[in-house]
């Protein structure tokens, strides 16, 4: 299985704010859309950074409620991990586990198409698993 199966299901919509916006607005994104981070592009839709709720948690520990008035650049992760359509299900695991985030952009060619989450990941394994299950079990009850 692989990245492009995952966008196969759940489009090529990305939920993204602009580096300029202020934190509050962000967060009210994140909220709205029911999800954990959001992808920063600039003017000309260049990637220029990703913010996720544990940015935010960083920033309030930090600055307590004057986290509120910061920029979204202030905040967010400027080096951004991409991955590709065609990377397996096994290795975005393995960058998600390791460099410890749950949110990979999917970039083809230098071109957006797509962001994935690590719910995205175990909700396709777990579909995965139980195909394999199925298929396991027609073949002993037809044996
Ligand atoms: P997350 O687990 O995705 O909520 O993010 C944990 C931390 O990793 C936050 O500081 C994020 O800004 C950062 N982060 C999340 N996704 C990525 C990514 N694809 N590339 C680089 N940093 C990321």
């Amino acid at each position: 299985m692989f990245v492009s199966d995952i966008l196969a299901y759940k489009g090529d919509r990305v939920i993204s704010v602009a580096p300029q916006d202020g934190l509050a607005a962000a967060i009210a994104v994140l909220a709205a859309r029911r999800i954990g981070a959001v992808l920063v592009l600039d003017a000309g839709g260049a990637i220029a950074g990703i913010l996720s709720e544990r940015d935010v948690l960083h920033a309030m520990a930090r600055d307590g409620a004057a986290a509120i008035t910061r920029k979204v650049s202030e905040v967010m992760t400027a080096a951004v991990v991409t991955c590709d359509p065609d990377d397996s299900i096994e290795h975005v695991m393995e960058t998600m586990t390791e460099r410890r985030f749950r949110h990979l952009p999917v970039v083809r060619q230098g071109r957006l198409c797509g962001m994935i989450s690590i719910g995205d990941v175990v909700r396709l394994r777990l579909e995965e698993q139980r195909r394999e299950a199925d298929a396991l079990r027609e073949y002993i009850t037809a044996a």
